[in-house]
């Protein structure tokens, strides 16, 4: 009643828009991460870890934007940058541009697996154009991604598969055949990885194992430490392209992204939101030379060519945000930073779960936190996914998360659906500590 009570006194302005909204657009909202609310808010100002709403009420921003926005919010010396290159030529030509070229120099010099780079429109699209690259370059057709992964909505790898779905991101019309090439392992179990790599062999080989090297849902079903070491084991002697799904880590866990931090190289790199500082347009597949060059083909002679496309594909407005967001996480620290505030976060959390005995579990990877109602659901989902009724309690849980995400609105924090936290470099101890008293609250 209490956060009822919130939304309907003090968000009177946002509620009235997505009235409005509801009459032009299917369910009242563009994005899917605008859903964790009695009705979704409208913001209006935006500025390094804080929000304000359209009817001037303030929040701390843990969403940031799902994830892009490792500096903060509208970064200043970003948008500087930004709207001199507008003033210059405008946000597209569709002819090359010097900041596609040093933008590109500065990824490859930052992350070891990436030796050339492709831009494209979204990670959704640059993990298409991954796929394509793979079974082009090695004229192969099956594709292996991990249950629960998102890469995207792309018909080939839409949302799980295999995992148990929570109801909101259940995808249909999609038909059989989209599907026919892609195939599910569990998180972690590299026996059955194994064994379908072995299987594919007699029938065309894969051409890629796909994987979020965090685990799926950055994370949210943790892999083991050892997990990528191992799948790129295998990939090897079976011949197979690694692909690091690294939306979401590329920059957020260090320049050098969790390539970096695992010390395993992917031969096909993806990249999204951070790329571009959290301006539009962020989607790249960056690899080894060899495998880049199928994104050519031989003009004239028998190499294939693996097309991409994309008219507003490496804009210069992308391209200098990209460029000039990446030199600023060099110049401060931002992933280190932000993962020490990650940090100060899930202890806090902790101590607050422990504090109250909640039947709760938050842990983290620098500046992505996670905070969920149970551990073993996500530590042990293999054994798990046997029992019976865990597509229901899966759901029963999602939900509550969502509720909680509400009460935490209500609190003045923003979060992505109630079980995600992504911290940025504008996140301060101040901040973290005023964070910690709402969520006691
Ligand atoms: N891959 C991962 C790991 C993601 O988290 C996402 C988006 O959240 C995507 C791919 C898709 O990226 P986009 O939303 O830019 O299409």
């Amino acid at each position: 009643q209490k956060v009822q009570r919130y939304f309907d006194e003090r968000c009177k302005t946002s509620k009235a828009l997505s009235e409005r909204a509801k009459t032009v657009i299917p369910g009242g909202v563009q994005h899917n991460l605008a859903f964790n609310h009695p009705f979704p808010l409208a913001f209006s100002q935006a500025e390094g870890a804080h929000l304000s709403d359209v009817d001037g009420n303030r929040y701390i921003d843990f969403l940031q934007a799902g994830g892009p926005t490792l500096l903060g919010s509208n970064y200043e010396p970003v948008r500087r940058k930004v709207h001199e290159l507008i003033d210059e030529c405008g946000p597209v030509t569709g002819l090359l541009h010097e900041y596609e070229v040093k933008l590109a120099e500065l990824v490859c010099r930052h992350m070891p697996g990436v030796e050339m780079l492709r831009l494209l429109g979204s990670g959704t699209e640059a993990v298409m154009g991954a796929v394509r690259l793979a079974r082009t370059f090695t004229g192969r057709k099956w594709i292996i991604k991990v249950g629960g992964a998102y890469h995207g909505w792309s018909d080939q790898l839409v949302y799980g598969m295999r995992l148990p779905k929570t109801g909101r991101m259940e995808a249909t019309g999609i038909p059989r055949g989209a599907t026919g090439h892609t195939q599910e392992c569990l998180p972690n179990d590299l026996d059955e990885l194994r064994r379908k790599l072995s299987w594919n062999r007699l029938r065309g080989g894969t051409a890629a194992v796909l994987v979020e090297p965090l685990g799926p849902e950055s994370g949210t079903r943790p892999v083991h430490r050892d997990y990528n070491r191992q799948v790129r084991q295998l990939c090897d002697e079976f011949g197979a392209l690694l692909v690091f799904d690294e939306v979401v880590t590329g920059f957020r866990t260090g320049l050098a992204g969790a390539q970096g931090y695992f010390g395993v190289k992917p031969d096909i790199t993806v990249l999204g939101k951070c790329l571009t500082g959290g301006y539009p347009m962020a989607g790249a597949i960056g690899g080894r030379k060899d495998i880049m060059m199928s994104l050519v083909g031989g003009i004239g002679t028998t190499t294939k060519r693996a097309f991409v496309g994309g008219t507003l594909s490496a804009n210069p407005l992308s391209c200098v945000a990209g460029y000039h967001a990446i030199l600023e996480m060099e110049r401060t620290g931002a992933a280190a930073k932000a993962g020490r505030a990650g940090d100060r976060l899930c202890q806090g959390l902790e101590e607050i779960i422990r504090r109250r005995g909640l039947p709760y579990v938050s842990y983290n990877m620098g500046s992505i936190v996670h905070l969920q109602t149970s551990g073993v659901l996500l530590l042990d989902t293999s054994s798990l996914w046997k029992l019976l009724k865990v597509k229901d309690e899966a759901k029963r849980r999602k939900h509550m998360m969502e509720e909680m995400g509400a009460a935490y609105t209500a609190h003045g924090l923003i979060t992505l659906a109630g079980s995600r936290i992504y911290t940025s470099l504008a996140d301060t101890d101040e901040v973290i500590d005023d964070a910690l008293n709402r969520f006691d609250d």
